[in-house]
């Protein structure tokens, strides 16, 4: 069993190599601890860097047997990492936060939506279907449009298409895939926003002000934040947070995506039982941001303060934007964080600028 707080010096494993994982690295490095990565692609943005890189697949058992044998505690950058693999990590006695049960709400969308409601999260009407017939009457008790999306494995829009008539319903679900589904009656939203939260290993809570997002086809390109948001709606928010944190007896951080209705009403989206993109503005907007805030919680340490001390604009670069980074190194309010990816695909995150102004 791992003592908690961890101290200095002792190492934290992170499954998955992309920027969260690097930047989650970069956070523990500053407070002392060691890093060790798995990830199946060698050369990973984390990987390199982190005292220890494990090339292996995320439920290859002796990758995970080194991961456990090398590391403290255990987290993870992504929420789709493979139930087998936190099975593995039990049996071998790790330590892995957040739990089994966070990535398990978080990895099918209508458990997710039954936990958020049953603790108090409101969120859109939804139905689950896992046939043609079944998702045409989900669709027509909804009502039409509905939104369906796969269960499992969605991300950033994909996965997901807007039922126009119950008729076509049969159509979407095999354009999907024919795999298990969610329907959504529309979110009438007039803003996207989020806010990032932690809990630590006592319980403790600490929630970021709210964020507002822009997505373009289905990734986000923009945050603001502190959003514009009366007292009211920023306490729904927190309370709302704390209720979902608390009933998965969490410990992380974890990004909540919010829609806002007309008259101030917040809906839950979906959860990410990790660090969140719109969570990147806390770098240079907070004292303690959220990578740093999620090494301390999984690490038993006291949470960070995570009031304002800057308004963020925070703008993904995409792609080729990334090229542009000599000209964001020139602008004094900019700063640049680029993740050291090798290949530039269209559309791939590259890094962030956050534009920093007084709050
Ligand atoms: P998701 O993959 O669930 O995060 O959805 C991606 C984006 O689709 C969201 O950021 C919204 O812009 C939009 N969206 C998702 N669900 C709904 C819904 N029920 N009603 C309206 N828009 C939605």
């Amino acid at each position: 069993m791992t003592a908690f707080p961890l101290p200095p010096g002792s190492t934290i494993g992170i499954i998955g190599g992309g920027q969260l994982g690097r930047m989650l690295a970069l956070a523990a490095a500053r407070l002392g601890f060691d890093v060790v990565t798995l990830e199946p692609e060698p050369d990973s943005p984390a990987g390199r860097v982190a005292s220890r890189a494990i090339v292996g697949d995320y439920d290859d058992p002796q990758a995970l047997q080194a991961l456990s044998e090398a590391c403290d505690v255990i987290t993870y950058e992504f929420e789709n990492v493979p139930a087998a693999a936190v099975t593995t990590l039990a049996r071998l006695g790790a330590s892995v936060a957040p739990g089994a049960r966070a990535l398990a709400v978080a990895q099918d969308r209508v458990d997710e939506k039954t936990f958020l409601n049953a603790h108090g999260a409101p969120t859109v009407a939804f139905a689950g279907a896992d046939s043609p017939k079944s998702a045409a009457e989900a669709v027509a008790a909804l009502g039409a449009p509905a939104l369906m999306k796969t269960r499992r494995e969605g991300y950033d829009g994909k996965g997901q298409r807007w039922v126009e008539h119950a008729a076509d319903a049969a159509g979407v679900f095999e354009a999907l895939g024919s795999v298990p589904v969610i329907l959504e009656a529309p979110a009438d939203f007039t803003r996207e926003l989020s806010v990032i939260a932690a809990r630590g290993r006592d319980g403790e809570t600490a929630v970021y002000p709210l964020a507002e997002n822009h997505h373009e086809n289905g990734v986000l390109r923009r945050t603001l934040a502190p959003a514009r948001a009366s007292k009211a709606l920023a306490e729904k928010a927190e309370a709302i947070a704390v209720r979902i944190l608390g009933g998965l007896d969490y410990v992380g951080v974890m990004g909540i995506e919010l829609f806002e209705l007309r008259g101030g009403r917040l809906l839950v989206n979906e959860i990410a039982p990790r660090v969140h993109n719109s969570g990147h503005w806390t770098q240079d907007g907070c004292g303690v941001d959220q990578f740093e805030q999620h090494i301390r919680a999984v690490a038993g340490w006291p949470l960070g303060p995570t009031v304002a001390v800057a308004r963020v604009e925070m703008l993904n670069l995409l792609g080729d934007e990334a090229e542009a980074w000599a000209r964001h190194a020139h602008e004094p309010e900019t700063r640049l964080h680029l993740y050291g990816k090798r290949e530039i695909k269209a559309g791939r995150k590259m890094g962030h600028v956050n534009r920093v102004r007084p709050l």
